[in-house]
């Protein structure tokens, strides 16, 4: 038994009703914090006992009684008493010995922590892309990806205009083998975001080359106008938005690819690329290589457009998810490697689009061969670990040298497994 715990995000989308209510409930609850905590320091300072968690919680009840401050009713009691489970751990906490860190809890400011927790009582439909919470009904969420595990609690919080829900969830990965028993290699690329090694071909988005113009555009304003002043504060704003806008787009997408490869296959093979060090890279050699560095950063620019590294670790947490696995191979050659005769040389590749093998003549799709050859090395670790045996390095070998490794490690796997 493997239990994880994860918090899934989502914007909400809610009506003015709705938005209204929960206004109240995040108003409530600073405001019941605040009331018990006010109560609990009076007693303090009149060297009085401290109320706990079902003293407050009876007094709670009698406010929610009064004309004064009636509109506690609305404000769902399972909220409330949270708010002072809450304060009841921050007093135990502060008197505790062992925490001399703790402080004596403070008073809640409104708009600073805009926030309610659901322990119980609502429900997820993920398929539906809706939640309901107690005393609010069912609201729309921005579906991104599937909700795994089960809900075991949620919190609603406000930034900015928006609302958003983190509904965390717990599960057992090992409960949950993949549905599919598939492998596939996946090639990242420019021109084509990702190709599989089963022919999929996933575009790249480009999120930010579009957007790029206008935000030029917005930041020459920016430069034109007094600081601080409130028109800057304006084109500030809108300059935020945009880059929200782009990184929103990005992810969304990032989000769609990895949930649909992970849900089709248990064992995804991609290339283990470092990408952070090429983004640095190009930039540190700025000055020493002229032209080259120009492309070269223009292509890193568009790998971190791409989003590159925030897709593996979404590969990786969602196979997490479902039961599969992500296997990374080392990425020398594969682009150079035939996939047929294992032939590797540069001539192999005389343009961006097409790989034709100079040794057997083996010709298809340039990524789609990337793809391949990814796919093959995956099985080739995965030979590995089914064995046992050492893995190759990943770095610094020739690929001569792989090449002769995996016919002999293939040689173990097929007599092991029979
Ligand atoms: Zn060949």
């Amino acid at each position: 038994m493997m239990m994880i715990r994860k918090a899934f995000k989502f914007r909400l989308q809610v009506t003015p009703e709705t938005d209204a209510k929960l206004n109240n409930y995040v108003g409530g609850c600073p405001f019941v914090w605040n009331k018990a905590l006010a109560l609990n320091l009076d007693r303090l300072n009149s060297k009085q006992p401290i109320l706990w968690y079902q003293e407050l919680n009876f007094w709670a009840t009698l406010w929610k009684q009064s004309d004064e401050y009636g509109f506690l009713k609305d404000v769902p009691s399972q909220a409330l008493q949270q708010k002072l489970k809450d304060m009841d751990k921050a007093f135990r906490d502060c008197f505790d010995k062992n925490q001399p860190l703790k402080r004596c809890p403070v008073f809640k400011k409104k708009g600073l922590s805009d926030s309610i927790r659901f322990p119980q009582g609502f429900k997820v439909e993920d398929s539906e892309s809706r939640i309901f919470l107690p005393k609010v009904g069912w609201v729309r969420y921005r579906n991104s990806r599937r909700v795994v595990g089960e809900p075991k609690n949620i919190t609603v919080s406000r930034k900015g205009k928006h609302w958003y829900a983190s509904i965390q969830v717990e599960y057992d990965t090992m409960a949950m083998p993949h549905k599919s028993t598939s492998i596939v290699g996946v090639d990242m690329g420019i021109k084509q975001f990702a190709t599989l090694s089963d022919g999929t071909v996933y575009q790249p988005l480009n999120s930010f080359k579009g957007k790029a113009e206008k935000l030029a555009k917005l930041q020459r304003k920016l430069k034109n106008k007094k600081k601080f002043s409130s028109n800057w504060k304006k084109a500030k704003a809108k300059i935020t938005k945009c880059h929200e806008q782009i990184a929103d787009a990005r992810k969304d997408y990032l989000h769609k690819v990895s949930t649909e490869i992970c849900e089709n296959q248990a064992v995804i093979c991609i290339e283990d690329l470092k990408v952070k060090n090429m983004s640095k890279s190009a930039k540190g050699n700025s000055e020493k290589h002229g032209k080259n560095v120009a492309q070269k950063s223009g292509l890193n620019k568009s790998i971190l457009d791409q989003g590159w590294g925030m897709f593996f670790q979404m590969l990786d947490y969602k196979q997490g998810w479902n039961g599969g696995m992500v296997i990374k191979v080392p990425a020398h050659h594969t682009s150079q490697t035939c996939p047929c005769c294992q032939h590797v040389a540069k001539a192999n590749r005389l343009t961006q689009a097409e790989f034709v093998c100079v040794e057997c003549g083996y010709s298809n799709n340039a990524d789609l061969v990337g793809a391949m050859n990814v796919l093959s090395r995956g099985h080739l670790q995965l030979a590995c670990l089914a064995s046992g045996a050492v893995m190759p390095p990943a770095t610094g070998t020739s690929d001569k040298r792989r090449r002769k490794v995996t016919s002999e490690q293939s040689g173990i796997t097929a007599s092991s497994g029979r």
